[in-house]
């Protein structure tokens, strides 16, 4: 769930930020839009006073030029006097005082007396005659007028002697002057000269704006009715403007943008999509999207690969589960199988001894019986021989004891012990696979193990093949340096299915001719364990109801010093032995004393027991005829070692042979490090122990 959320929640905090942003700036952008905007005002509102007083200042020596002549008592005296020589030479010589481009005098009614104009202004009697009532009150006025030449500027004063100041101008007027200026080019450039701007002369309802970056000011020029005749558009350059600082902040808010979207870009690439991956392979597990958060950057990585890792691991896991339930299964059925396995020859056992010793029988029939008890005695002891061969393969308390071997004499004498296993009832030609190629020297390998996995192989063909052929051999591969054998039968195959399990313990192939030829399931998984001790591999081939072909291979070891001799099994010399020697038996247990004891009678030795391994080294010092000791490892009081021991350091020479119930490779190390002759197993098998005896007294 906090998945799902840590994306609008990142987008949230982003947008969150962004409105806090947004309120700054709009309020920046606000501040300075008024801020502009209060500049602009006030530079304005500077700059109107300034040309106001500009054209005030420019308008006064005008002003103060025609005060003086109209308070002229000669001017007075001229008006009656028409005295033109006294005009011409003082007042009209004022043109160029005034600057001005009109000079006009009139009398107190009103009329035109005379007037002085440059070539600019044509008309000579316009001013007018409201406009010197107006004088009457005003006694100075200024107001602009249109007369055919086009827009004049017209000062005018009412003329008085020079009493009227004392009177505080109240006199009443002489008559009226005038001093005109035309408002052309020229008068416009000296008045733009004078307030550095630029003048345009508009309409008065003409509303002119200030174009960008400049302020206006304009005066209006009123007729004499003191109404708007026309208007001074006065412009200006406005240098304090805030273009800049809008342009940033117009950056500003783009950089935001972008900020903006590459934020959520991002965020969408480094946290929404591998979010989306992470729950897509949370609740699916999906490959592709762990491969997509393999691909991206940083943590993301790493969680796709602890995803990768953790999905072997649950692979790892199911594959483990469910070879642990086909182990459950397997086990199962192992457990049903041993109890099988072992309740049939028990109960041929229990059952024919119970015959044998509560019934009448004759000596054909006890002798049958016996082989049944004596046959199913040896089918329990090869599977618990099994059993305890798997546990020490599983614990690897198994190595390899490499020998120099004859492999050819190895091949032949198990033939020999094989083919007089095989039931007459089975009409299988059982032979060794020709060799055009034997080994030429003794080969380096565990004989024992070499030979277990031959017999092993070859047992299971001839269990398997009712009739037909069962043969094995082996030939050398010089390529590979391998020794090849082969174990081939025309019995009853292997379905394919089985094939790559049938190597696995427990493991049989489904069906009555497993169960009637019984077994464990542990042959074939001891057999491949000991090829690949050996350093080899073992395979197979078959189809069923054709037959089966198992191949494995060993490792190529010459051990070229010892050149072969070949030696048929049956040539083999086994002595007769020293039959009336004096044997002392260490033996515990009262049933195994007795078997030994009824084996010996055979042979008519002369037999002695011991109870333990104290009575044995006792009966050892004090009687001189004992030639062998038969002794118990496992025994109450002293031990077969200790008792071996004491026994060698009084007679040396005295042969021991330990009989035991052990059967490892360390067991037969540790005995024959402590200094026993030889060791039989239990249970005893009478040929070989023979064989022993035989050996020992042929040793002396
Ligand atoms: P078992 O001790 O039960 O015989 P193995 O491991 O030796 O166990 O063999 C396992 C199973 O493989 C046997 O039960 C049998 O079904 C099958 N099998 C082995 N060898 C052969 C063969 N040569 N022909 C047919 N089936 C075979």
């Amino acid at each position: 769930m906090t998945i799902k959320k840590t994306y609008p929640k990142i987008l949230w905090l982003i947008f969150s930020s962004s409105f806090f942003f947004i309120i700054l700036y709009l309020s920046l952008y606000y501040y300075t839009k008024k801020v502009e905007k209060e500049v602009y005002r006030n530079s304005k509102i500077q700059f109107s006073n300034e040309v106001n007083k500009l054209v005030t200042l420019e308008s006064k020596p005008i002003l103060v030029a025609i005060n003086n002549d109209t308070n002229w008592d000669e001017f007075v005296n001229f008006i009656s006097s028409r005295d033109m020589k006294w005009y011409e030479e003082t007042i009209a010589t004022e043109l160029n005082i005034y600057k001005a481009d009109y000079l006009g005098v009139y009398d107190k009614e009103g009329n035109f007396i005379i007037h002085t104009a440059t070539s600019k202004i044509k008309s000579i009697d316009f001013i007018p005659k409201q406009a010197m009532i107006e004088l009457n009150r005003l006694r100075l006025t200024k107001f602009y007028m249109k007369i055919p030449e086009g827009l004049i500027e017209v000062t005018g004063a009412s003329i008085h002697t020079s009493i009227d100041d004392v009177f505080l101008r109240k006199t009443k007027p002489f008559g009226y002057f005038f001093v005109v200026r035309y408002i052309d080019k020229s008068f416009i450039e000296e008045l733009e000269k004078l307030t550095t701007s630029k003048i345009v002369i508009v309409d008065n309802n003409i509303n002119l704006t200030a174009g960008k970056q400049e302020i206006s000011a304009g005066i209006i020029l009123k007729n004499y009715k003191n109404k708007a005749l026309s208007k001074l558009v006065f412009k200006r350059k406005f240098d304090v403007y805030f273009e800049n600082t809008t342009r940033i902040l117009y950056l500003i808010i783009l950089a935001f943008i972008i900020n903006l979207i590459v934020s959520i870009f991002f965020t969408r690439k480094w946290v929404y999509y591998p979010l989306k991956l992470l729950a897509r392979a949370l609740e699916t597990g999906n490959r592709k999207a762990i491969a997509k958060l393999k691909a991206t950057s940083g943590e993301f990585r790493h969680i796709g690969n602890l995803f990768e890792e953790n999905n072997l691991q649950k692979i790892e896991l199911v594959k483990s589960k469910l070879k642990a339930e086909e182990g459950d299964r397997l086990k199962s059925s192992f457990l049903a199988n041993l109890s099988h396995e072992i309740r049939t020859p028990m109960n041929a056992i229990n059952g024919f001894a119970d015959l044998i010793i509560n019934t009448k029988l004759n000596d054909d029939e006890k002798l049958e019986y016996l082989k049944v008890i004596e046959k199913s005695g040896k089918n329990l002891v090869s599977i618990i021989d099994d059993l305890i061969e798997m546990s020490k393969i599983d614990s690897n308390q198994i190595a390899p004891n490499y020998t120099s071997i004859n492999l050819e004499s190895c091949m032949c004498e198990l033939f020999e012990t094989i083919k007089i296993t095989i039931p007459k009832a089975k009409k299988i030609n059982f032979h060794i696979i020709e060799n055009t190629f034997p080994a030429l020297y003794n080969i380096v390998t565990d004989e024992v193990k070499l030979k277990q996995i031959i017999v092993n192989l070859v047992a299971n063909a001839i269990k398997f093949t009712d009739k037909g052929h069962v043969a094995f051999g082996y030939k050398i591969d010089k390529n590979t340096q391998t020794i090849l054998f082969t174990i081939k039968d025309t019995g009853l195959g292997i379905d394919e299915n089985y094939h790559k399990h049938i190597f696995d313990r427990f493991k049989q192939v489904d069906g009555d001719a497993s169960i009637k030829a019984g077994g464990l399931g542990l042959g074939l998984a001891i057999t491949k364990a000991y090829v690949e001790m050996l350093g080899g591999t073992i395979s197979l081939e078959s189809k069923v109801n054709t037959g089966s072909v198992f191949t494995f291979s060993i490792p190529l070891k010459y051990n070229k010093i010892q050149k072969i001799t070949v030696q048929s099994v049956n040539t083999l010399e086994v002595s007769k032995g020293d039959e009336d020697g004096t044997i002392l038996i260490a033996e515990d247990d009262n049933i195994n004393y007795f078997l030994l004891q009824k084996i010996m009678k055979l042979k008519n030795y002369t037999i002695i027991r011991a109870e333990n391994g104290q009575e044995a080294v006792d009966i050892c010092l004090s009687n001189p005829n004992i030639g062998l000791v038969l002794m118990d490892i496992k025994m109450p009081v002293m031990d077969g070692y200790e008792a071996l021991e004491k026994i060698k350091t009084i007679r040396p020479e005295l042969i021991v042979i330990a009989q035991t119930a052990y059967s490892s490779m360390e067991d037969e190390d540790k005995i024959y490090r402590a200094g026993f002759f030889g060791y039989i197993t239990k249970p005893i098998n009478r040929e070989r122990l023979f064989e022993l005896i035989d050996n020992a007294f042929l040793n002396k």
